[in-house]
């Protein structure tokens, strides 16, 4: 028989009971697990927009600089809300990534799309080029 006291998965308080008991009482664990569900929902639902924002931005810019017409890619199922990170270049413009793939909103309805360079990809191509030099 065990002794130790277990905590309440939910708000932390000392479970009386069994000692595999996770939980207070049953509004604890529906609240747990309602909570826990509902986060994981989010993240499974931004995941899927943030990734379909990628698809749709790689698509569009084979060559990793392109400029694409705003409504083209909102026709497309773009969702400009989400991004993954903002690049703030030295004077000061804000490109908005997903992933690897970048854009700038440039106001006059369209979009300059962008390739961000992978640091450990940077490394590599500097380790090749320096035998050559
Ligand atoms: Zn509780």
């Amino acid at each position: 028989m065990t002794t130790k006291t277990q905590r309440c998965l939910d708000c932390g308080q000392p479970v009386q009971g069994r000692s595999d008991k996770k939980f207070c009482d049953p509004q604890c664990r529906s609240h747990y697990y309602n909570h826990h569900h509902i986060t994981t929902a989010s993240i499974v639902v931004i995941n899927k927009i943030l990734k379909k924002n990628r698809g749709i931005l790689k698509q569009l810019n084979p060559t990793g600089k392109t400029m694409v017409r705003q409504t083209e890619v909102l026709k497309m199922g773009f969702n400009q809300n989400y991004h993954t990170h903002i690049y703030t270049t030295k004077n000061g413009t804000n490109y908005h990534f997903c992933y690897d793939q970048g854009f700038l909103d440039l106001g006059t309805g369209q979009l300059l799309l962008v390739v961000q360079e992978i640091e450990a990809k940077k490394e590599q191509d500097l380790k090749r080029k320096k035998p050559s030099s």
